[in-house]
């Protein structure tokens, strides 16, 4: 499944891996899948998406600044990955994240996403623990012919599942709190 967005985009999200009814179906990230709900909803109330959510891939829903993917690219077996498919994946995130020039912060959505993040960019898991609402500054990433290695911040948010929100783990606040910190990391300063 093709990463929805930009490719010059400075926000990349991560999440799992496709439902079988909705994103495996419609060939979108999270689209037709419960977690889109809330993925989506919060991305439009931020204004990092515009347009209608409607669970489809033609609903028209365009992503502003950024970029969806998952970890996983298969429907896995009763939803949770096998280790040697994240392995078989890993190649192709860290193709996604290297082939954005642009890219300033990532979102891990569950600390599966966190650690396949981590390991695509060369990186020890030690040194970077997977907390809802942390930030990690990860130094030497994406250096092209042209430019220095710059600087991604890895933010962290609790996957926005449906075990996650109807058990109270994640809230839509909490979710929002983690886009909105997003958000602000993308504005240039000054
Ligand atoms: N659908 C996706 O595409 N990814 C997830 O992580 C969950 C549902």
């Amino acid at each position: 499944m093709p990463t929805f967005g930009e490719t010059d985009a400075p926000l990349l999200v991560v999440g799992l891996a496709p439902g079988l009814r909705g994103a495996n179906r419609t060939g979108r990230p999270f689209t037709g899948d419960f977690a889109g709900d809330l993925l989506y909803q919060t991305l439009l109330e931020l204004g990092l998406a515009e347009g209608v959510y409607e669970g489809e891939i033609d609903d028209g829903l365009r992503l502003i600044s950024g970029a969806i993917t998952n970890a996983v690219r298969c429907v896995p077996p009763q939803n949770k990955p096998l280790p040697v498919e994240l392995s078989n994946c890993r190649p192709f995130l860290a193709a996604s994240i290297a082939a954005r020039p642009g890219l300033r912060a990532i979102v891990a959505l569950g600390r599966i996403a966190h650690d396949a993040i981590l390991r695509a960019c060369g990186k020890a898991l030690k040194d970077f623990p997977f907390a809802h609402g942390a930030e990690h500054v990860l130094r030497d990433l994406i250096a092209t012919s042209t430019t220095q290695a710059r600087a991604i911040t890895l933010f962290d948010s609790y996957h926005c599942s449906r075990y996650n929100t109807n058990t109270g783990v994640l809230t839509p606040e909490m979710f929002r709190d983690v886009f909105s910190k997003v958000r602000e990391s993308l504005v240039p300063p000054g």
